[in-house]
């Protein structure tokens, strides 16, 4: 396979010239490390970014034979946690007496954000890295368990939506899986090995989180301007927008970034993108320039009620931690709608998917799937799964035309391994401990019929993500979504609810457009209007 390091060595570790490294003196602290000595330790926390100026740093990393990297005079050593000062992913040791220029992550951040070119160039550096990072499986916590266990799908999942790295030691071709898993009852089934030492059994995805440093505790006495409550698209871009117009800001999801984005397998109406681009990829992207912004993520946090305060507002979490801000932007978007089977939940997250991730196309390889929808996201999804799948059923109630782009209906006629089945419903499904053995189907003829399968996708549409907002007062439309019209305190606000200083943007919000455009265009139109919100605060006389 190709890797990025062979595509974009030069871009995955440049080399900077005098001049640049004069630049970045200004930012940076010189030290000296002895040969053998830790500039970072997998795990642990510390610094963001060290300019090598004499001697070498030899990066090394848990599954990776050999050195990940070696950074001589000129290179730099650092990966993109740091830039949100999260732990080390991998070792970094010196080798020979070497001085370098260290750089915490609040410099980083200002040499991205003040040094143009030069900070681009780093930016690339650390994406590229990371990209490295999660093609090799290098760093990260260690799963151990079968392929096909629930909470190994479960937690992988997981890792990869939020963008990390992970490897898995599968008891089938690995004697050391099987010691360790050795006496351990099968409900405790993954063991998780934390860079930290610290061992899992089954972990919760919150649990892993913080093991791994992904989430941390929030300061409950800090007001910030801005708590931005989802981190899909349109979540991000109103981060991206208040991070770089110099507001406060933290971000909060119950799941990973990137939304109902973040799952689609090819985003092709999006603008700038002719050839099309995984939603993944795009949202990761906006995750990294929000966190570029000094936006502080809280991921997964989920968001459980809100409160009206004297000072702004404060947000409880399912943790029992508080977070306080002076307003709020909801962007909590939608949840996907599952079919009314009495043991479909059995069988969620192992053999029942509500997305199409390269993880799910895997799992498909050669086999027959089933795909319950008619929209463009049950379309791209179908197109997707039938590049490795042997045949994917399309099963709709109704015909496609009225709810799918026609250039989908297009390409799904010339797939050979999509058939559709319009006026159909599934009545059942078989299987146990979570593993799906067979669907059964009626077709318009009320003719039903029973197919062997692994997999069911289900693409039906999608709630709001209102429920936590029972007792806030904000007001809903009849379908849960939450309404902004005629309630803005000031017109020139025209994202606000009910109640002044909480704002909705993308999907949640009633009336909104389902895209992806539409949630990032009210992501950086929200944040002008939290600029008169918060103006308007500060002109009150106390
Ligand atoms: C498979 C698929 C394919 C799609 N393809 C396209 C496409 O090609 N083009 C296009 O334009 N659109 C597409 N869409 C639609 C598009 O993805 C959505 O319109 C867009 O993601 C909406 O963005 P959002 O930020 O408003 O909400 P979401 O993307 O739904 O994000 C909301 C976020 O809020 C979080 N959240 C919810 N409740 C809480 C809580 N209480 N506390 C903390 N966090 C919470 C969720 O975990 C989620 O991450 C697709 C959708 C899907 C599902």
């Amino acid at each position: 396979m190709v890797s990025v390091r062979d595509t974009r060595h030069a871009q995955m570790f440049p080399v900077f010239t005098a001049s640049e490294i004069a630049t970045l003196e200004r930012f940076g602290e010189e030290r000296l490390y002895r040969d053998g000595e830790y500039l970072a330790r997998a795990g642990e926390k510390g610094d963001a970014a060290f300019v090598i100026k004499s001697g070498r740093v030899v990066v090394t990393g848990q599954g990776h034979e050999g050195p990940i990297a070696i950074h001589d005079p000129g290179s730099f050593s650092g990966e993109i946690s740091q830039l949100s000062g999260r732990p080390f992913l991998v070792d970094a040791q010196a080798e020979g007496d070497t001085k370098v220029l260290v750089l915490n992550s609040e410099r980083l951040r200002h040499v991205l954000v003040s040094e143009a070119e030069l900070g681009e160039r780093i930016m690339r550096a650390l994406i590229l890295r990371r990209v490295g990072l999660l093609e090799d499986g290098v760093g990260g916590p260690v799963i151990v368990g079968p392929a096909e266990n629930g909470g190994v799908l479960r937690l992988q999942g997981f890792l990869s939506r939020n963008g990390h790295p992970h490897q898995r030691l599968d008891p089938e071709n690995d004697a050391s899986a099987r010691t360790m898993l050795e006496g351990v009852p099968e409900d405790e089934w993954p063991l998780v090995i934390c860079p930290s030492g610290d061992i899992l059994h089954n972990p919760s995805e919150d649990q892993l989180a913080r093991c791994i440093g992904l989430v941390r505790a929030i300061d409950p006495n800090r007001l910030y301007d801005v708590a931005i409550v989802g981190a899909g698209p349109a979540g991000l871009a109103a981060a991206v927008y208040a991070g770089s117009e110099g507001l406060s800001a933290i971000v909060l999801d119950c799941r990973s970034f990137g939304g109902q984005a973040g799952a689609s397998a090819r985003i092709e109406n999006y603008l700038g993108f002719p050839t099309g681009i995984s939603g993944m990829a795009l949202m990761a992207r906006a995750f990294n320039q929000a966190q570029k912004f000094g936006v502080e993520m809280a991921i997964p946090d989920e968001v459980q009620r809100l409160s009206r305060e004297e000072d702004g507002f404060t947000l409880h979490l399912a943790n029992d931690e508080i977070l306080r801000a002076r307003a709020i932007i909801i962007a909590t978007g939608a949840r996907y709608r599952s079919l009314g089977l009495n043991n479909l939940s059995g069988f969620d997250g192992t053999s029942v998917h509500y997305w199409a991730s390269p993880l799910e196309a895997k799992l498909c390889s050669a086999q027959e799937v089933a795909l319950v929808g008619a929209g463009n996201s049950a379309g791209q999804a179908a197109v997707y799964l039938a590049a490795n799948a042997k045949k994917v059923w399309l099963l709709a109630r109704r015909g496609l035309e009225a709810t799918m782009s026609r250039y989908l209906i297009d390409r799904i006629a010339a797939q050979p391994n999509i058939e559709v089945l319009t006026k159909t419903e599934i009545t059942a499904l078989e299987g146990e401990n979570g593993i799906l053995q067979a669907v059964r189907w009626r077709d318009g003829d009320g003719e039903e019929s029973r197919h062997e399968m692994r997999h069911l996708f289900l693409f039906i549409g999608a709630d709001p993500n209102t429920d936590w907002l029972g007792a806030s007062g904000l007001k809903l439309c009849e379908k849960g979504f939450i309404a902004t019209d005629d309630f803005a305190s000031d017109a020139a606000r025209p994202l606000e609810t009910n109640i002044p200083g909480i704002f909705a943007i993308g999907d949640v919000r009633s009336g909104s457009v389902k895209r992806v455009a539409a949630a990032v265009g009210e992501g950086a139109q929200v944040v002008a209007q939290l600029h008169s919100y918060l103006a308007a605060q500060q002109a009150v006389p106390a």
